[in-house]
C-alpha cells in the first residue's frame, strides 16, 4: 500500500477497498518505526479523527480526487492544532490559532495530515541540518544528508512514510532534498501558490510546492494547492487550471536548452553521466537538444546570497520575544530581552543571515550591495528569457543538474557555510528569476560510496509552464523506472 502513487491511492479509496482510517493507520505505523528523524510531530488523533473524516466524505457524494489521501507539511506550513516550529528553538512550543491556505486547501480537498515535517531552521540550509531538532537522514544512505531545507520531506516521500508531502523553495529547497532523496518535486512560478501562512524567510523568492513519487502525483497536488489568495499580496490572480492536462502530449519536436554553464568544472562526473544518459533517453523520445547559455548563472549566488539574508533579517525581526516565540527568563530591560531572547532562539546559520542582511542594508551599503544584487537578479531573468522567450527563443525548456554532486556525508559540510552555499548554484537562478523548475530521479552516483545516492535532473521552464514540465518528467516516468526504486 505504502509503494502506491496518489493516482491508485485515489483509486483504492473511490473503489471504498481500503478506508482512509487504515490508509492513515499504515503509514503512522510506518513513521513510528522509522528512525530518520523526518517527522517534528506526529499526533494520531489527530490524523485518525481527519481520516474518520475523510470516510465519511468517501462513503457520501462528496469524495476529489485527494479525499482521504495522507500527507504530511513541511514544519513552516501552520497548522491549526499542531505546532509549527520552523525548525527552531525559537518557535519550539508555538501553534498557530490559523491554517495557512496550502494546508487550508488541503484540509478542503479531504486530504489527511499525518504530521509535521521537519527542515532546516527557518528553510535556510542545504542539508537540513540546521534544524534545532536535529539532521534528517537520507534513507538511502543514514551516513549522508537528505538536501534541504525541505529535508524530512523529501526522506519522508523517499522512505515512504507518506505518499506525498508539501515543501518550499526559496533557493532549491524543494528540488535539491528532492534530487538528493530521489523522488520527485516541483516549484511553480513564483506566485502561484499562497505564502499566507508559509513562515516567511526571503519574501520575494518563497514558494510552496510538492513532492511526491510521480510528475503525475505532482500535478495532482498542484491542482490544489495554487491559486489567487487576497491574504498574499503577491498571489497570482489566473484562472484556475489543471496541472495534469498535458500528460499524453508526445515529446516529438521538443527542444531541450542543454546550459554549458550546468556542466562546468564544479560538476562531479558521476553526476554528469547520470543527467547526460537522462538526456539521451529524451532524445530516444522525440526531443531533440540544443546548446545554449546562460551566462550569469555564476553570479548567482552572490546575488541570492545578498537578496535572501536581507529579506530574511527583515522577515526574522519579528521574533522579538514579545508577539510569540522565545522570551529569555532573565533580562534587565526591553533591550536585554530582545537581545537575549533572540540569542538564545536562532541557531547559528540564522544569526549568520540576520547580520549578512542587516549589513547589506544598511546605510552606505545599500546601494553597494542589495541594489547591485537586484540589478544582476535583473540579468540573470534575462538570461532564461533570451533562451525560452520571444520569436529568436532557442528551446522549449532546459535541462541539466540539480545538485552538482550527490548527497554529501552527514557532518561533511556544517563547518564551512560557503560550501552549503555553493551547492545552490544550479538552484539559485530559477528561484531568482520566479521561474517553474522541477526534480526528477534519473540514476546514482558512482563509486562505493555513492553508488545508492540518487541524481535527479532538473527541469526549467518559462513562466506558467508547469503543464508542460509536468508531461516532460511523466514522459520520462513512462519510459523509465528510476522513480520507482526505493531505498532498501
Ligand atoms: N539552500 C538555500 C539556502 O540556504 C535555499 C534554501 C531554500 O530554498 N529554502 O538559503
Amino acid at each position: 500500500m505504502h509503494k502506491l502513487t496518489l493516482k491508485e491511492l485515489s483509486a483504492q479509496l473511490q473503489s471504498r477497498k481500503i478506508s482512509a482510517a487504515e490508509l492513515a493507520t499504515r503509514f503512522l505505523d510506518r513513521i513510528e518505526a522509522s528512525d530518520l528523524n523526518a517527522f517534528l510531530h506526529v499526533d494520531r488523533e489527530l490524523t485518525l479523527a481527519q481520516a474518520r473524516a475523510a470516510d465519511a466524505r468517501l462513503a457520501g457524494n462528496d469524495a476529489g480526487p485527494l479525499t482521504g489521501i495522507p500527507i504530511a507539511h513541511k514544519d513552516i506550513f501552520v497548522t491549526r492544532g499542531w505546532r509549527t516550529t520552523a525548525g527552531s528553538k525559537m518557535l519550539e512550543n508555538y501553534v498557530s490559532p490559523f491554517d495557512a491556505t496550502v494546508v487550508e486547501q488541503f484540509n478542503a480537498a479531504g486530504t489527511v495530515t499525518l504530521g509535521k515535517l521537519n527542515c532546516d531552521e527557518f528553510a535556510m540550509g542545504s542539508g537540513n541540518e540546521n534544524s534545532h531538532y536535529g539532521p534528517v537522514r537520507n534513507p538511502w544512505d543514514k551516513t549522508a544528508v537528505p538536501g534541504g531545507s525541505s529535508g524530512g520531506s523529501a526522506a519522508a516521500v523517499a522512505a515512504r512514510l507518506a505518499p506525498a508531502a508539501t515543501a518550499t523553495d526559496t533557493g532549491g529547497s524543494i528540488r535539491q532534498p528532492a534530487s538528493l532523496c530521489g523522488v520527485t518535486g516541483i516549484k511553480p512560478t513564483y506566485g502561484s501558490v499562497s505564502r499566507f501562512g508559509m513562515i516567511a524567510f526571503a519574501s520575494s523568492l518563497d514558494q510552496g510546492g510538492p513532492i511526491a513519487k510521480t510528475a503525475e502525483d505532482c500535478g495532482l497536488l498542484l491542482n490544489a494547492m495554487t491559486g489567487f489568495d487576497e491574504r498574499d499580496s503577491t498571489s497570482l490572480q489566473r484562472p484556475k487550471e489543471d496541472f495534469n492536462r498535458s500528460l499524453g502530449d508526445s515529446l516529438q519536436g521538443l527542444r531541450i536548452g542543454v546550459p554549458k554553464e550546468f556542466f562546468g568544472a564544479g560538476l562531479a562526473s558521476d553526476v554528469e553521466q547520470a543527467v547526460r544518459a537522462a538526456l539521451a533517453e529524451f532524445e530516444k523520445l522525440g526531443a531533440t537538444l540544443v546548446d545554449i547559455s546562460l551566462p550569469k548563472t555564476e553570479l548567482s549566488i552572490p546575488v541570492y546570497y545578498v537578496i535572501a539574508p536581507a529579506e530574511a533579517s527583515s522577515n526574522l525581526s519579528r521574533f522579538d520575544g514579545v508577539r510569540y516565540g522565545h522570551r529569555a527568563a532573565d533580562y534587565k530591560d526591553l533591550a536585554d530581552m530582545y537581545k537575549k531572547s533572540r540569542a538564545e532562539g536562532f541557531g547559528d546559520e540564522v544569526k549568520r543571515r540576520i547580520l549578512v542582511g542587516s549589513y547589506v542594508l544598511s546605510h552606505g551599503y545599500y546601494d553597494a550591495y542589495y541594489l547591485q544584487a537586484q540589478k544582476i537578479r535583473r540579468l540573470i531573468a534575462q538570461d532564461f528569457q533570451n533562451a525560452l522567450e520571444g520569436p529568436n527563443r532557442q528551446c522549449d525548456v532546459i535541462m541539466g543538474p540539480v545538485s552538482p554532486t550527490v548527497a554529501w556525508d552527514l557532518g561533511d559540510k556544517t563547518d564551512d557555510p560557503v560550501a552549503n552555499y555553493l551547492a545552490d548554484i544550479f538552484t539559485l537562478s530559477t528561484s531568482l528569476a520566479g521561474l517553474p523548475g522541477m526534480s526528477i530521479p534519473c540514476g546514482f552516483g558512482q563509486g562505493e560510496k555513492n553508488a545508492k545516492r540518487p541524481v535527479g535532473l532538473q527541469i526549467i521552464g518559462n513562466y506558467f509552464d508547469e503543464a508542460r514540465l509536468l508531461n516532460v518528467a511523466h514522459q520520462f516516468q513512462q519510459a523509465t523506472d528510476w522513480h520507482l526504486r526505493e531505498p532498501a
